[in-house]
């Protein structure tokens, strides 16, 4: 058997079809633990492993790095800092956007994790890698127990 690069996969063994790309993620229990505290009590929730000093947001039920199951969940400040960004003029289905959307990755403060989310009330010419903010949370009743409960982040 020879281990070179393989360039052209129908030169290995395959099967040619179509794959359909509705599909359903559950949450899993971590997942659904800390969707249900950011709807009912406006909370972001994380895990961590002291063995490997990693804290987990959003959180898992087991370390990545050692595997140890990680039982206990503790509450971490709604904010952070961002680490990239970027900047949208259309929606998904390639419409303009009556005005820029924000996009960028929050790092959430004492954690080693973040989120992926809008940026509201700063002009995009405003922002930079490194500046804080916080997280603004849609109204109790309008809440469904997903990251949209988060309305966006806005500067600190
Ligand atoms: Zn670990």
């Amino acid at each position: 058997m020879s281990f070179d690069k393989i360039r052209d996969p129908r030169k290995i063994r395959h099967q040619i079809g179509d794959m359909e790309c509705d599909y359903i993620y559950t949450a899993g229990v971590a997942g659904e633990r800390f969707y249900i505290a950011l709807r009912d009590e406006e909370k972001l929730l994380a895990t961590r492993c002291e063995k490997c000093n990693i804290t987990f947001m959003p959180p898992r039920l087991y370390c990545d790095n050692c595997f140890t199951e990680l039982a206990s969940f503790m509450e971490v400040p709604s904010k952070g800092v961002i680490e990239s960004y970027t900047i949208t003029y259309f929606d998904r289905d390639g419409q303009a956007l009556p005005e820029p959307e924000i996009l960028a990755f929050v790092k959430i403060d004492k954690t080693d994790g973040g989120l992926i989310h809008r940026i509201g009330e700063i002009k995009p010419e405003s922002l930079k890698i490194g500046s804080k903010v916080t997280a603004v949370f849609e109204a109790k009743k309008e809440r469904k127990g997903a990251l949209t409960d988060i309305k966006y982040f806005k500067p600190a």
